[in-house]
């Protein structure tokens, strides 16, 4: 039997530990789990953690809510971006929400408060929004990766993002899968060109697709627009200006998807 790719990616990730995504979330996501524990029954025994950790049983606890997930993400070594960051940063917005707008890792300040997209590109996403007239109680916000990558700057005390590698994101897709399948959002926006690749391939390209609707089976409507951090790295205020228009028209085009659900 193929191994599971979650148990091939933990390995890699070097964490069979319960905290990972593979193990909380697999209670609920029924075809990986039944994957999941065919394939641990197949190597229980085999492979231990690097921890030494042998107990590969499924959590006991379903994770089958928001706040669940993210108790048990706060705990998450799947991959090592955990050992420089200071806390996962999971989703947040209601489970109701019908827009999920998914974008790269949580910055600096999103790193030190917990919460996604309230640095400077968060402010300027709630702009857009209101500019665009969508609620921002209808939006539940997350990233591709949970924890803050980053690398010291040259001088200063600076921590410069680091854009995160595909093993990153594989690693964490399963708090995202969770994600999806709690809100289960009518319509997915995938926020920048690391969001969009990870979810809708590699070939996917946001300067050339932006805005189209694009079938996929995580969501009756997924969409794709730029990061709102792009903006903010505008040359110049003329530019900066129409960024700025063009993403509050994607998200306009969102509001009509909105309205005719
Ligand atoms: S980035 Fe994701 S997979 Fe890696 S440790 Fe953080 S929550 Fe876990």
């Amino acid at each position: 039997m193929l191994p599971c790719p979650h148990i091939v990616l933990s390995e890699q990730a070097g964490s069979f530990g319960r905290g990972s995504p593979s193990f909380v979330i697999a209670d609920w996501l029924s075809p990986r789990f039944f994957l999941m524990r065919n394939a641990l029954k197949h190597k229980r025994g085999i492979s231990p953690s690097p921890s030494g950790n042998r107990s590969f049983e499924p959590a006991q606890t379903p994770a089958s809510s928001l706040p669940s997930l993210r108790q048990a993400a706060a705990s998450c070594k799947a991959c090592d971006l955990w050992k420089t960051a200071t806390q996962t940063v999971f989703g947040e917005g209601s489970s109701h929400a019908h827009i999920m707008m998914v974008g790269e890792q949580p910055g600096d300040l999103e790193d030190r408060t917990g919460r996604p997209f309230v640095g400077p590109a968060g402010k300027l996403l709630d702009q857009a929004l209101s500019e665009a007239g969508i609620d921002r109680s209808d939006v539940y916000v997350t990233n591709v990766v949970k924890h803050f990558k980053w690398s010291p700057a040259e001088r200063g005390k600076r921590r410069i993002h680091k854009k995160p590698r595909d093993s990153d994101i594989q690693a964490c897709r399963p708090w995202l899968d969770a994600e999806l399948a709690v809100v289960k959002p009518k319509i997915l926006v995938c926020l920048g060109a690391t969001a969009a690749q990870s979810l809708l391939g590699k070939e996917f390209r946001v300067s050339r697709q932006r805005g189209q609707i694009i079938e996929s089976p995580l969501a009756p409507h997924v969409v794709a627009t730029v990061h709102p951090s792009s903006i903010l790295r505008a040359q110049d205020d003329e530019s900066r200006h129409s960024q700025m228009q063009a993403f509050v028209q994607d998200l306009k085009h969102i509001a009509q998807l909105i309205k005719k659900k």
